[in-house]
């Protein structure tokens, strides 16, 4: 490969860790506002985060997140070692993106019509995780980028 293509690809790798660090944020305040609104939100005699299956829902948006997170610094480590970056970039951006779009949908769940209008900004998430499963590479061709690596790796 030469060094200009090396360069660009390598250019590319650091810009989608970026894009992951931005979705674990994403979905970090997906968590925190979904936690804080069923704390204070009371149904059926008390708050909901009584609710065993809000409960679950919140366990499940902390794992995300927890994961994102992980990959994420899985992938600026490696960058920062000067190591190859193409696969884990790649990875990273696909896993956070998509945790980030699965919390945040969750926020709006919880939140309930709230999560849904303006003016709690949490829908807000959601639109910005989707655009990021579509920029800087969609999400499918992170999953053929990954998979050519993957093979190239077979060499
Ligand atoms: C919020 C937002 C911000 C953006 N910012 C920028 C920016 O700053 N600079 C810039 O240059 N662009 C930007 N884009 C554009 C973005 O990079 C493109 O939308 C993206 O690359 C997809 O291209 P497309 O929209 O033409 O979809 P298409 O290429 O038409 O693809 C449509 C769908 O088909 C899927 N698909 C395509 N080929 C395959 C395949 N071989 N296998 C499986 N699935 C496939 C894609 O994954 C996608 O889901 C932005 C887009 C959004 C939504």
């Amino acid at each position: 490969m030469s060094g200009r293509r090396a360069r660009l690809r390598r250019c590319r790798g650091e810009g989608r860790i970026s894009i992951a660090a931005g979705c674990v944020g994403i979905a970090r305040a997906g968590l925190e506002a979904a936690a804080r609104s069923v704390s204070q939100r009371k149904a059926f005699g008390g708050p909901l985060s009584e609710q065993q299956g809000v409960r679950f829902m919140l366990a499940e948006m902390a794992r995300e997140v927890a994961a994102a997170r992980a990959v994420t610094r899985v992938a600026a480590a490696a960058k920062d070692r000067g190591e190859s970056i193409a696969e884990v970039s790649s990875i990273a951006k696909w896993t956070a993106s998509d945790a980030a779009m699965r919390v945040a949908t969750d926020a709006v769940q919880l939140l309930g019509a709230t999560g849904y209008s303006r003016e709690t900004g949490v829908e807000r998430l959601m639109r910005d995780a989707k655009g990021a499963q579509i920029y800087e590479g969609t999400n499918q061709i992170h999953r053929l980028i990954v998979a050519d690596e993957v093979l190239r790796g077979l060499d």
